[in-house]
């Protein structure tokens, strides 16, 4: 059972970004030789990334399931999120290498903070007619 069925078939669950598998709530391995009981069809749509983030890891909800995924995107990009805010100013004194290094910095701490502030209940909200 898709527990996110509200929301668009290509957007994570946890994250909002493109979504490219199925990550069972209750982890298969988890599940031995009960694999076949109402729990192993249990899933949401994610991307690989906050797939293998969580793992086999078990929570006794999805929202716990969601916290310890933001909880562990904070951390594995903590540099990211250090990197510092350049005014247009500050920009146009740039040239060459340098500049598209800080370009990239920008474009991918935005996408983060996308990702951290993406709230799946609220985007079901919004397409639930
Ligand atoms: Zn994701």
């Amino acid at each position: 059972m898709n527990y996110c069925k509200d929301l668009p078939s290509c957007i994570c669950f946890y994250c909002g970004q493109l979504s490219t598998c199925r990550d069972h709530i209750v982890p298969v391995a988890w599940l031995g030789t009960y694999r076949h009981n109402e729990w192993s069809s249990a899933w949401v749509q994610s991307c690989s990334e906050c797939n293998t983030l969580l793992s086999d890891c078990v929570f006794d909800s999805l929202p716990e399931r969601l916290e310890y995924l933001k909880a562990r995107l904070l951390k594995r990009y903590k540099k990211v999120l250090s990197i510092p805010e350049w005014t247009p100013s500050e920009l146009v004194e740039l040239e060459g290498e340098i500049l598209q290094y800080v370009i990239q910095g920008q474009k991918a701490k935005a996408i983060l903070h996308q990702r951290l502030q993406f709230d799946p209940y609220a985007e079901m909200a919004l397409h639930v007619s």
